[in-house]
């Protein structure tokens, strides 16, 4: 009786593992795919001095602005360049 319990559960077991790999292989269109898209790249921000352009985890922060350096944020931001 124990044995018959035993491959059961490994049937249960398989059975479980095999609808998840179908579920997994099934649909391709719906699937997303990781890193191939523009919303998963990182957040490009402006710095508020100079006016570069660098990803959000590099960036220093400070009163809501954004800057590259730590330079450019002691600096503050430049207002309005009109030439
Ligand atoms: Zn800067």
């Amino acid at each position: 009786m124990q044995k018959l319990l035993f491959f059961l559960l490994i049937g249960i077991v398989a059975y479980v593992i095999m609808s998840r790999v179908r579920r997994e292989g099934q649909p391709p269109t719906t699937r997303p795919t990781p890193g191939s898209q523009a919303g998963s790249a990182e957040d490009m921000v402006r710095c508020a001095n100079c006016a570069v352009h660098l990803p959000r985890g590099e960036s220093f922060t400070s009163e809501g602005q954004f800057f590259c350096s730590d330079e450019h944020r002691r600096l503050g931001p430049v207002r309005s360049q009109r030439r």
